[in-house]
């Protein structure tokens, strides 16, 4: 019988190690597909208690390949845990956790991707978008090349408030690449500020948990890894369409090193740039000459509440790309070339 008071807890049996699986099950990581296996279940029992209180939660595993954080996630005394891998290969190997953990483990052999995570987890779990987060959380550890588009996809459904944010401001706990974590987290002004800084600060209360050296992986990558948390905001910084920030966001920082006004710039058709381009800066109270890593939030605010006006005003603005317009007159000058080649001039 259990001690007065001793809530009973959930430990997997003796299993065989994830050394042991890998060996077991031929599971040799695929180096073309950037698989960097975690062995270690203290490194992988950090993650998960990063992730938070993940009692009785209902948890989304991406990529969990041999098992470890899968291991550490179930030992956490969840209610459910649902896991989605590519790689047929791993399948056997988790269907042994899962009947270690009987009624607690699914596994769905998809693509994260396009799984559609907001069907999957019971309705009643769903929370108002202002109250605490619900108790479903999302971890990770997946290839560098996946998890930075994910997240982009997954900001944008935090922005729209559906794919796995239908529940409310559900928590990710998510392996990047150093770099990546870095500009992730980064703040106004330091070197790392980027494009993912804003794109994730307006929306997340965005933590670079800690770091994990590239060494605990097999095989080692050639970066240090950093695990991000991310909270969703209940109220973003910026009240825009997700499209409509990233255009603007991308626009500013693709010329990093120049004044700001030059990224800008690029928002609009040559022949009203240098004038639409001025109204923007001074309608939204930027100094032209800020360097695009020294904008804040602030700053992307009044930005994106001005060219949003400014695009309602002017119904061909937001389609407008600078390229397509740099290819039409390259294109139009050879023609003009070959013509005048052709006629002897
Ligand atoms: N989570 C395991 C760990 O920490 O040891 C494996 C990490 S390994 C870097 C990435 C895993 O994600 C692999 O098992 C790989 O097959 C899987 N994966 C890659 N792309 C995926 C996708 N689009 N959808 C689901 N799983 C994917």
């Amino acid at each position: 019988m259990a001690a007065a008071g001793k809530v009973s807890t959930f430990r997997l049996p003796p299993l065989p190690t994830i050394r042991e699986i890998i060996k077991l099950f031929r599971l040799q990581a695929q180096k073309q597909l950037s698989q960097n296996f975690l062995l270690d279940l203290r490194l992988t029992d950090k993650i998960v208690r990063k992730a938070g209180n993940l009692r009785n939660a209902y948890v989304y595993e991406v990529g969990p390949g041999p098992g470890g954080i899968t291991r550490s996630i179930l030992n956490a005394d969840v209610a459910e845990l649902l896991v989605v891998e590519k790689d047929t290969r791993f399948i056997p190997g988790l269907q042994m956790l899962s009947d270690a953990a009987p009624g607690k483990l699914r596994i769905v052999h998809g693509d994260v991707l396009t799984f559609k995570i907001e069907k999957a987890f019971p309705g009643s779990l769903k929370r108002q978008w202002e109250d605490d987060p619900p108790n479903i959380h999302i971890i990770g550890n997946l290839p560098f090349s996946v998890s930075t588009p994910l997240i982009i996809k997954w900001l944008e459904n935090v922005s729209c408030r559906d794919g796995p944010f239908a529940y409310g401001r559900t928590q990710m706990t998510l392996t990047f690449q150093k770099e990546v974590a870095e500009r992730l987290t980064a703040s106004t002004g330091s070197k790392q500020r980027s494009r993912l800084s804003v794109m994730a600060q307006y929306l997340c209360s965005v933590d670079h948990v800690f770091t994990i050296p590239g060494q605990a992986f097999i095989p080692k990558p050639e970066v240090d890894v950093g695990v991000v948390h991310f909270t969703p905001l209940t109220e973003p910084v910026i009240k825009q369409p997700f499209k409509l920030v990233e255009k603007l966001v991308q626009n500013t920082f693709q010329f990093r090193r120049k004044y700001c006004y030059r990224g800008l710039g690029m928002l609009f058709p040559e022949a009203q740039r240098l004038e639409s381009t001025g109204k923007l800066l001074q309608l939204a109270d930027v100094d032209p000459t800020l360097r695009p890593c020294q904008l804040s939030l602030s700053h992307f605010k009044s930005l994106c509440d001005v060219y949003r006006k400014m695009c309602d005003g002017d119904p061909q603005l937001f389609a407008y790309n600078f390229r397509e317009e740099l290819k039409q007159s390259k294109s139009k000058n050879q023609k003009k070339e070959a013509h005048q080649e052709s006629n002897g001039l």
